[in-house]
């Protein structure tokens, strides 16, 4: 399908691995260009070499911490005026509910809630003077169904799912749509993090601890980055003016709910 959006020029936050590389990679596909960001600069420029030989798309690179006000200003400087915007950023650590004090929850709103907004707030303008924009924020599984140990990641990203849902609204109007897509576990580097938890924390092998968690997924196998990309690919395509201000799960089918 022609996703109709080459020549488009897309922001991609913390997109060197895992989910926002399969965004980057998804995009470029349909021939945007890119400006990516991550905080390791070799990582960063090796996805950007590997997608500019692949694509032949323009991919400018800026390494530095999104949730960092003063680091993302450089992003926003370099990104200049972009039609689509997808923020990423990663997770906050798992732990127990009475572990947080008021420092972590801070730093976890900070990174998965206001430097989104903070994002979009910056973005918004310009999209919605030109009538087009996209925006995909990648949030979790958790906002549908909390994972416990994730408690941090549960209330920041709630947030988040608020104020999208209002400002969504607000902006489909000039033709700017905003959406999330909410991954449940997808074979990253973040998923191999969690596995080598558990697999300490129960004292069993990786492979028995992957095992253990596919057995909870429907779908019975962890999901790929390029099926999160091509996801988000599309409700960044000419096809997806319509939806609107929507949480959109990916996960095999392992929120056990019927809406
Ligand atoms: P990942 O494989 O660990 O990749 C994270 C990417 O983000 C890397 O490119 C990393 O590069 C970059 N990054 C991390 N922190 C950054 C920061 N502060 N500023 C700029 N770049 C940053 O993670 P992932 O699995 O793709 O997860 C992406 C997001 O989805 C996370 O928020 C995660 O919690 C959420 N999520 C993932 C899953 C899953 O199963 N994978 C499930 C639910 C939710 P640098 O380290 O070099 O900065």
């Amino acid at each position: 399908m022609d996703l109709g959006i080459k020549g488009k020029r897309a922001l991609v936050c913390a997109s060197s691995k895992g989910l926002g590389r399969g965004c980057a990679e998804a995009l470029a596909a349909a021939g945007v260009d890119l400006v990516l960001n991550a905080r390791g600069a070799e990582a960063l420029e090796a996805t950007a070499e590997a997608i500019r030989a692949a694509h032949g798309v323009k991919v400018t690179t800026v390494a530095a911490d999104i949730t960092d006000a003063a680091a993302r200003a450089k992003v926003l400087e370099a990104a200049g005026e972009v039609d689509i915007l997808v923020t990423n950023a990663g997770g906050p650590p798992p732990g127990l509910w009475s572990d947080w004090n008021r420092d972590d929850f801070i730093k976890a709103l900070d990174g998965n809630m206001l430097t989104p907004i903070a994002l979009m707030q910056a973005m918004l303008p310009g999209m919605i003077a030109r009538k087009w924009g996209r925006v995909v924020n990648i949030t979790s599984g958790s906002v549908k169904a909390p994972i416990p140990q994730l408690g941090l990641s549960n209330s920041a990203r709630a947030g988040l799912t608020g104020f999208v849902a209002g400002t969504a609204r607000q902006v489909a109007e000039h033709g700017v749509t905003i959406n999330n897509l909410l991954p449940g576990i997808h074979d990253t580097d973040r998923a191999a993090s969690l596995d080598t938890g558990v697999a300490k924390a129960q004292g069993i092998d990786m492979e028995a601890a992957r095992k253990q968690r596919f057995a909870t997924i429907p779908a019975r196998r962890y999901g790929t980055s390029a099926e999160f990309g091509a996801a988000c690919a599309f409700l960044c395509s000419q096809h997806a003016g319509f939806i609107v201000a929507q949480n959109i799960l990916l996960d095999g089918g392992a929120v056990n709910a019927t809406l």
